[in-house]
Formats: structure tokens, C-alpha cells, sequence
């Protein structure tokens, strides 16, 4: 049977393109970029550079702004562990990779309204003279809210504090512009946007204001001392092609997704009742769709529908039983974070796929009713 992928916040194919680029950079072009006497190190470096300046236009940084990291759980500790000590403002549904660092500072977490999102004004008042840095995500990776940037940097900025954000799953899916924002300091994941696994960066800002971070990793002093050791040139070179290409194709894919998100939207909402969006309703990834369905455990929907590949809650947070702190954040039941599906729509989907999606579900969601006891049945 045909898999249908509809999981890409938790990672999305490798883009063909993105491999074309990589492949000489494993055998012929397999310099060390540190390797600067020779042309197998120059050739690497130059690499290197060209990745470098194409992460950076993705998000309008300099190219002398980005850190190349193992990806945003990397960015995001070193954004955390090594800005100034003191007290750290974030949020209840940051993921794991900012609220575990979290939990090794003085952190303030804050609560965030029904759809997801945290209020300016409170990360305003959680701000202390101790404060040295918040930390809030761009875009969430379960519930697909897209957070108040913009309105969190000026508060931030006024308060002269550091502003970090992960933008793992923002990146390559809504635009993004450092200048236009008070951002300090952003995560990004190449295997978010259709990149390979295990490289990513961190970009840190240079100028108004110059930001100063201590290292987590020492060793050679790669990446202007920030993030030691030998570079993937591989991994990196994908990177950047991968970044080419959302800035290149994200008008027109982000249209793309967002009708195929509201054919899916519309055809479960359609056919099924008791069903209810959990996040923003507009201020949302344009391929998110997260819903829970009442009467219906996400695991056993799931299990009926092997060729269709959805998550139930996050799969960043591994394999526990724990609903989502996501959900429970935004106030979202017990029981109905365990009826919650969540869906990923990605580049290479169609609109056949999104039709099969909808025929399936429904028909599983009707069987599994049929049997359960709680189900309101009309006489
Ligand atoms: C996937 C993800 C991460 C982790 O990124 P890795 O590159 O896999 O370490 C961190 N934050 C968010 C919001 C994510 O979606």
C-alpha cells in the first residue's frame, strides 16, 4: 500500500535537489574546511562559505552571524547555557530542547493563552534587573501557533535583554527578517526544511546590539570559537541548498500548503462532528493542522491507519505515554489531548493524498465510534 507522509514537523524528506548538492562533498570534494594549506580544504571551506551566505538570506542575517550547529537542539542550549547568567524568561510550550536548558538556569516559564500563544505584556513583567534572557519560539511545532515576535524583541530590546527564538519549524515555512526584528538569537534545523539530519545553526547577532556567548563545546575554536569541531561540509552544503530553495519557493509553496491544509480541514470537519481545532485558527503554520477528536484514541485511530503517517501529541518529546505539555498548556483536557491528531503537511504531498486522508479517517473514525460506549448516539 502507497504511505502517505503527513508528519513534516517532525522532520521532512531529504529534497532531491538538496542531495544532488551534498554528493560530491562525500567523495571527491571531502576536504577538512579547517584544511586551509591545500585546494581539498580551500575547496571545502569555499563550501563552507556559500552555505553560510545562503542560510543567512534565508532569514536576513550577515553571513558572518551564523553558528553551524548539529541542529536546533544544539542551537538552542547554546543560546540558553551560554548567554550571561541571571534569570531566563520562556514559555510552557517551548519544546524540550529550550525548556530542558531552562530548568539548569534561574527560569521563569510562562503560560500562554487558549490558542498558544504568550501575552508581551507578561514576559514584560516576568522581566527582573536579574533578567539576561527570553527565550520564545517562533512557531510552535505541535499546535503550529505562530508567536508575537516582533511585539516579545521590542519589549525585550527596551528592557536591554537578549532575545533568543527557535525558529526550527518557522524557517522555510513563514518569512522571516532579523533586521526588522529585536532578535538576539535564532535556532534553525536543516531537516526541518528539507535538508538532511544533524546540522543546523544558530545565527547571533553582530551589530545594535554585538552579542556576547561562551561556548558549550571547546575544542579547535571552529565557528569563531562558538561551536568547536570538524564542520559536516556535507551536511552544510545541503543546508544551504535547502535554504536556497525555501526562500526561492516559500510564496508559492506556502499557498500550496495552505489549501491543501484547509481540503483537509474542511473535509474532516465536514464529516465528522465533535471534532475541534486545537491552536491559532489563522495565526498558524500554512501546512499545520492539529485536531482532536472526541470518542476516538489518537493511538488506536493511528494503528488503524498504518499507511498514513500522522502523530498523535509530539514526537519530539520520544515515546511516553505523557500527553502533550503542549495541549495541556493551552488548557486542552486530559482526555482530549489522548484524542489529538496531528497532522504535517509537507512539499511533496498532493491534493489525491489530502482526498485519500480525509476518505480514510473518516471511515476509521466512524468504525472506531461504532464501538465505543461513550459515543452519543442520535435515537
Ligand atoms: C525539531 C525541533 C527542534 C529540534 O531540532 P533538531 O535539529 O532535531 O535538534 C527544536 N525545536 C523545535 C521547535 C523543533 O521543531
Amino acid at each position: 500500500m502507497a504511505r502517505i507522509y503527513l508528519d513534516h514537523h517532525a522532520t521532512t524528506p531529504c529534497d532531491p535537489r538538496v542531495v544532488q548538492a551534498m554528493l560530491p562533498y562525500f567523495t571527491e570534494k571531502f576536504g577538512n574546511a579547517a584544511s586551509r594549506d591545500h585546494a581539498f580544504g580551500r575547496e571545502a571551506a569555499e563550501a563552507v562559505e556559500k552555505a553560510r551566505r545562503q542560510v543567512a538570506a534565508l532569514i536576513g542575517a550577515d553571513e558572518s552571524e551564523i553558528v553551524f550547529t548539529s541542529g536546533a537542539t544544539e542551537g538552542d542550549n547554546l543560546a540558553i547555557l551560554g548567554a550571561p547568567p541571571g534569570h531566563v524568561v520562556t514559555a510552557a510550550t517551548e519544546h524540550k530542547a529550550v525548556l530542558d536548558p531552562c530548568k539548569v538556569r534561574d527560569a521563569t516559564v510562562l503560560p500562554v493563552d487558549r490558542h498558544g500563544r504568550v501575552d508581551p505584556a507578561d514576559v514584560e513583567k516576568a522581566i527582573t534587573d536579574r533578567t539576561t534572557l527570553v527565550s520564545i519560539m517562533s512557531a510552535n511545532n505541535e499546535i503550529g501557533t505562530i508567536g508575537p515576535v516582533a511585539e516579545i524583541g521590542k519589549v525585550c530590546a527596551a528592557r536591554g535583554v537578549l532575545f533568543h527564538t527557535d525558529a526550527a519549524q518557522a524557517a522555510g515555512r513563514v518569512p522571516i527578517d532579523v533586521r526588522a526584528t529585536d532578535v538576539h538569537l535564532m535556532s534553525l534545523s536543516a531537516h526541518k526544511l528539507y535538508g538532511p539530519k544533524g546540522v543546523g545553526a544558530l545565527y547571533v547577532r553582530k551589530r545594535k546590539p554585538r552579542v556576547k556567548l561562551s561556548p558549550i563545546l571547546h575544542g579547535g575554536g571552529h565557528e569563531q570559537g562558538l561551536r568547536s569541531g570538524t564542520l559536516p561540509v556535507p551536511l552544510i552544503v545541503g543546508f544551504g541548498e535547502a535554504c536556497a530553495i525555501a526562500a526561492r519557493e516559500m510564496p508559492e509553496e506556502s499557498e500550496r500548503l495552505l489549501a491543501l491544509r484547509e481540503r483537509l480541514r474542511a473535509g474532516l470537519f465536514a464529516r465528522l462532528d465533535c471534532v475541534t481545532l486545537n491552536g491559532h485558527p489563522e495565526l498558524r503554520l500554512p501546512g499545520n493542522l492539529h485536531v482532536s477528536i472526541a470518542y476516538i484514541e489518537a493511538d488506536g485511530l493511528i494503528a488503524a491507519l498504518p499507511e498514513i503517517a500522522v502523530s498523535s501529541g509530539a514526537a519530539c518529546t520520544t515515546a511516553t505515554a505523557e500527553p502533550s505539555h503542549v495541549l495541556k498548556a493551552i488548557g486542552v483536557s486530559e482526555d482530549l489531548a489522548h484524542n489529538s491528531v496531528r497532522f504535517g503537511i509537507g512539499r511533496f504531498n498532493t491534493d489525491r493524498e489530502i482526498d485519500i486522508t480525509v476518505e480514510r479517517m473518516v471511515a476509521a473514525v466512524k468504525r472506531l465510534r461504532e464501538l465505543s460506549p461513550l459515543y452519543p448516539r442520535r435515537p
